[in-house]
This record gives structure tokens, C-alpha cells and sequence, in this order.
């Protein structure tokens, strides 16, 4: 159904453009190529469990790649022959941007496709061969050197006695959200971030997601694409949620991260141009690197300059029942340790590589990223089982930000004007950087 009207906008969109047929008849292929490619993603998808992060096309799709249960081999030559059509029919330098964006998009997502079954049957690949061949980008290298000097900053601001560690841990302790408090302080950030949000873009009347509480995962929080402009956002309970992560998973999970990022895919791409790839969405794929990057720079786009701190002090430490007098004490000590994000990317790069064990990649959480023991061990599972899908969050958020920064400097308006152009865009992680 979603298709036909994308056909019908299509067809009636060339006719009002007085477009030649032939550019019609490229668009129409384009979308038969488009249609395979979401088949190879759910054919993957039997293959690896954690592939298909959502998926909301036509349901008899997803019936038939799990009844075909394509073998790995098949799947990677069909990709191939779809690679060579799409290679064959690149759009005009002329052509509009969105129309570029989509033949490379297709192009590089289906490379990661090819990659990620190579891996499935058995390739081992470098953890820098791994990011760019999967999520087109590589993370830069950092030494112990420049993290060791946050950590001797860090030690300088931290008062008591005993390891930083220690004293860092005595320090937040006080900046733990009381777990019956969780869902007011949560309700409370969503609807501050969804208020910003909606300030600046146009949403669905009917969008919206339900929240959920889970224990046992890998990940602190995760937002589950249904279709039809609506999530399941789950957070995860298993260990003490300080009171920074609450604004952090809202705007990141729901608004305007992931929640918003889907809904504007389904409405400009899927719905109103009928680009049904845009109805799947591979996690181990270029597009992670968008989806994390913006997800993550959401914070800065809804909450610039001392508006994030405001916020807390009003509004959140209030609910959580905690000191508000603290919020700049705590904060400046926030945006230190954000510093060190940088060292779970290269703890996970040593382990993946070999260089390193799962022990000591935990301590090594727990040296330079000030990781709790317990939340050392939940970074390293994440690394089992998600790879170098870690440098979507920092990276991807640095390649935002200088991007956002390129085309509207500082002035918030301007940025959400372009937040909003990149998250309704299939542009891809290299792209950033042009
Ligand atoms: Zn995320």
C-alpha cells in the first residue's frame, strides 16, 4: 500500500514537473533496486539477529525472507548484481540533492551490506577495517597520555581521599535518580526536550512512543522503530541512573534523537516520495553513524548554551529530589568525563583487535573512561556483541556537530533548521565531512 502511493506521488510529481519520461523511468528503477535492497537487509536479518533494527514495509517481504532463508553466498552475489544496476544509473550532476543523496545512499549502505555478510561468513576484520567498511568512517587514535590528563584535572576538582575512582564515585553518588522517582524525572525531561523539540519542527499529530523499564541489556537505553510514527523506547534499570542520563536518553532515544529522526524519514522519504528502503533500517550500516551522531548532538540542538543547566536546576533536580544548588558542581564535572568518551572507543579497538582481553578491556573502562566495575563489564558486552558500532555515538556526534557548525554557526534557530534537513536526508557519514 505504502509502495503504490509512492508510485502514484511519483508518477503525478513527474507529470507536474513536466519531467522527460526517461528521468520518470529512472526513478521508477531506481525504486525496483530500492525494493531488493530492502530484501537483502531482511534476508541478512536471518542470519543475525541484531541486523534489522526496524522494519516497517510491506509485511509479506519479511514472511518471505524468512521463509527463503537465503543463503549468505546468494545474498552477497544478488548484492553485488544490485550494486553494478545502481552503479549504472548514477543521476545527473543536476539532478536534485535528495535524488544524489538516495543513488549513493543505496550505493554505500548496500557496501556495508557485503561487508557485514563477509563477517558473517567468518571474515575478521581490523576494528578500523570493520568501522569504515561498515559505518563509512574511521575513529581517530588517542593515548593514555591525553587521557591521563583529564584524569589529573579531574583529580585536582574531586575532593576526598583514596583513588580518583573512588572519589569520583562518592562524588555522584549523591546525583543518583531514587529508582521510585524514575518515572517523574523521565516524564519530566521527555516533555522538556518534546516541547523544544516541536518549537522548531513539524511532527505527525499522531507520532508518539510508549516508554518501558528493562533489566538484563547490554545498552542504557534503546528505541524500537514500530512504523506508523511510533516508537518503544526502552531503558534499561540494571545499574543507578544519574540524573545527567535523563535529559541524555530523552532527547537521544525520543526527542528530537531517534524517535524524531524515524518519524521524519517515514513522512518525507517513505511516505511522500515512496523511497521504501528508508522502511528498513540495518543497525551495522552507514546510517547508525547519522542516526547515533544526531541523536547524540540532540542535547546541544535542544538545550544550548546554560539552557541544559537551567533546566536541570528547575525542573529536574526539583523532581528527582535532589540539591539544586549542585547543578553547576555537577555538571562541570560531567563535561570533564565527557572527555574521556573517546577512551572506550580505543578500549574496544585494543580488545577487537586482540591486543587486549574482555578483563582487561573492563579495566582498561575502568581506567581512562572512570567506568564503575559493573558498568565496565555491561561496555565490554556491548563491544561483544555490537563490534566497532561504539564510534557511532562520539564520532558520529563530533562529525554532526562540525557539520551543523559549517552551515549555521551558532545561532540556535539556524541549527535546528539544519538538524532538521539532515535528519529528514539519507546523506552518509563521508558526506559529513564535504
Ligand atoms: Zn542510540
Amino acid at each position: 500500500m505504502v509502495r503504490k502511493q509512492g508510485f502514484v506521488a511519483l508518477a503525478a510529481f513527474a507529470a507536474m514537473a513536466g519531467l522527460p519520461s526517461s528521468a520518470f523511468a529512472q526513478a521508477a528503477s531506481m525504486n525496483d533496486l530500492a525494493e531488493r535492497y530492502v530484501k537483502l537487509v531482511l534476508a541478512v536479518g536471518q542470519h543475525d539477529a541484531d541486523y534489522v533494527d526496524a522494519y516497517y514495509g510491506p509485511p509479506e517481504w519479511r514472511a518471505s525472507a524468512e521463509a527463503q532463508k537465503r543463503t549468505l553466498p546468494d545474498i552477497d552475489a544478488d548484492a553485488a548484481v544490485v550494486l553494478g544496476s545502481l552503479a549504472a544509473m548514477a543521476p545527473a550532476a543536476g539532478a536534485e540533492e535528495l535524488v544524489r543523496l538516495r543513488h549513493e545512499y543505496l550505493m554505500r549502505q548496500l557496501q556495508s551490506l557485503r561487508a557485514r555478510v563477509a563477517m558473517l561468513r567468518g571474515e575478521k576484520l581490523s576494528f578500523d577495517g570493520e568501522s569504515e567498511a561498515l559505518y563509512d568512517a574511521v575513529a581517530p587514535t588517542h593515548t593514555e597520555a591525553e587521557f591521563e590528563l583529564v584524569l589529573a584535572e579531574l583529580g585536582q576538582r574531586l575532593p576526598g581521599e583514596g583513588s580518583l575512582f573512588r572519589r569520583y564515585e562518592a562524588f555522584r553518588a549523591g546525583f543518583v535518580i531514587p529508582k521510585e522517582k524514575l518515572a517523574a524525572v523521565f516524564a519530566a525531561a521527555i516533555d522538556g526536550c518534546k516541547a523544544r523539540t516541536v518549537r522548531h519542527i513539524a511532527l505527525p499529530a499522531d507520532q508518539s512512543f510508549t516508554l518501558e523499564y528493562v533489566t538484563g541489556k547490554s545498552w542504557s537505553g534503546y528505541n524500537w522503530y514500530q512504523g506508523n510514527y511510533r516508537s518503544l523506547i526502552q531503558i534499561n534499570t540494571d545499574l543507578p541512573i544519574y540524573i545527567d542520563r535523563a535529559v541524555d536518553l530523552a532527547c537521544h532515544e525520543g526527542y528530537p534523537g531517534h524517535h524524531v529522526y524515524n518519524v521524519l524519514l517515514e513522512k518525507n522519504l517513505v511516505r511522500d516520495r515512496g523511497w521504501l528502503e528508508f522502511a528498513v533500517y540495518p543497525l551495522f550500516s552507514p546510517q547508525s553513524l547519522i542516526a547515533e551522531g544526531t541523536a547524540n548532538y540532540g542535547v546541544e540542538v535542544a538545550f544550548p548554551d546554560e539552557e541544559r543547566r537551567i533546566f536541570e536546576r528547575d525542573v529536574l533536580f526539583p523532581a528527582a529530589g535532589l540539591d539544586s544548588s549542585q547543578v553547576g558542581a555537577y555538571y562541570d564535572i560531567v563535561k570533564l568525563v565527557e572527555r574521556l568518551l573517546y577512551a572506550g572507543n580505543e578500549g574496544a579497538r585494543r580488545y577487537r583487535n586482540g591486543a587486549i582481553d574482555a578483563a582487561a578491556a573492563a579495566k582498561w573502562h575502568e581506567m581512562y573512561a572512570l567506568n564503575s566495575p559493573e558498568r565496565a563489564v555491561q561496555r565490554v558486552r556491548f563491544i561483544d556483541q555490537y563490534g566497532a558500532y561504539v564510534i557511532n555515538y562520539n564520532l558520529g556526534q563530533d562529525l554532526v556537530a562540525a557539520y551543523l557548525e559549517k552551515r549555521a554557526g551558532t545561532d540556535p534557530t539556524r541549527r535546528w533548521r539544519e538538524f532538521e534537513r539532515l535528519i529528514s536526508s539519507p546523506r552518509l557519514p563521508s558526506g559529513l565531512r564535504e
